[in-house]
C-alpha cells in the first residue's frame, strides 16, 4: 500500500516512483538557489548573478527561456540529460578556453522507444520565440532505433 498526499492508502501490483526532485541541501544552503529552490542563470553562459566566476549546470540550475505559451507565464528550459551535457561544455569553453562568447543554443533531442525495435528523435529548438518549437517527428522507425542505440553507446564509450 502507498500513501499519497490526502489519498490512499491505494493498492499496487508494480510501482515505479521517483522522490519530490529538489536542489540537494549543499545548493539550497550556498544561498546560490533563489525563491524556487534552483539556481537561476544566465541562459547563454550559464553563469550565475552576482557571484563571480560562478556556474550552474543541469538540474540544478534554472534556465529561463525568452519565449511564453501564454502572457506572463515564463517558461524555464526541461531538465535533461541532454541539456545538462550542453551546459557542460559551455561552461568548460568559458573556464578551460576562456571562450566568453561560446553560448548556448538552447536545442535538445531526445529518442522515445516504441517497441519493436522502432523509435522516433524529437528535436526541439527552445530559445525560439515567440514560443519553444519541435521540429515534427518522423514516423518511428529501425533507422531511428539503431541511431539511438549508436548515440548511446558513443556518449557511454567518450567517457569511460
Ligand atoms: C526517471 C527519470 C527519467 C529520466 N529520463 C531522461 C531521459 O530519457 N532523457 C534525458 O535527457 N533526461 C532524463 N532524465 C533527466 C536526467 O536524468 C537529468 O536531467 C540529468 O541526470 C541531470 O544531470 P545532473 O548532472 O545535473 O544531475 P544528476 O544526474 O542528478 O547528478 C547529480 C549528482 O550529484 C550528486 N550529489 C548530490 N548531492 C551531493 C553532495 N552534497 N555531494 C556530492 N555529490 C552530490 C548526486 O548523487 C548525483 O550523482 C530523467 C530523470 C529521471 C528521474
Amino acid at each position: 500500500m502507498v500513501e499519497f498526499e490526502g489519498r490512499g492508502p491505494v493498492g499496487y501490483d508494480l510501482l515505479l516512483t521517483i522522490p519530490p526532485h529538489s536542489a540537494p541541501k549543499v545548493v539550497v544552503e550556498s544561498g546560490l538557489a533563489k525563491e524556487s529552490a534552483w539556481i537561476p542563470v544566465d541562459p547563454g553562459n550559464l553563469a550565475v548573478a552576482g557571484f563571480e566566476n560562478v556556474y550552474a549546470i543541469g538540474d540544478v540550475s534554472t534556465v529561463p527561456l525568452p519565449g511564453e505559451f501564454k502572457p506572463g507565464v515564463k517558461l524555464v528550459m526541461p531538465k535533461a540529460g541532454i541539456f545538462a551535457q550542453y551546459q557542460g561544455e559551455i561552461v568548460a569553453y568559458h573556464i578551460a578556453a576562456n571562450a566568453t562568447d561560446a553560448k548556448l543554443a538552447g536545442k535538445g533531442f531526445c529518442y522515445i522507444e516504441l517497441g519493436d525495435q522502432h523509435a522516433v528523435r524529437g528535436d526541439g529548438s527552445f530559445f525560439d520565440m515567440p514560443h519553444p518549437t519541435m521540429a515534427p517527428p518522423a514516423v518511428p522507425d529501425r533507422t531511428q532505433y539503431e541511431q539511438k542505440k549508436a548515440w548511446i553507446d558513443g556518449w557511454i564509450r567518450e567517457r569511460l
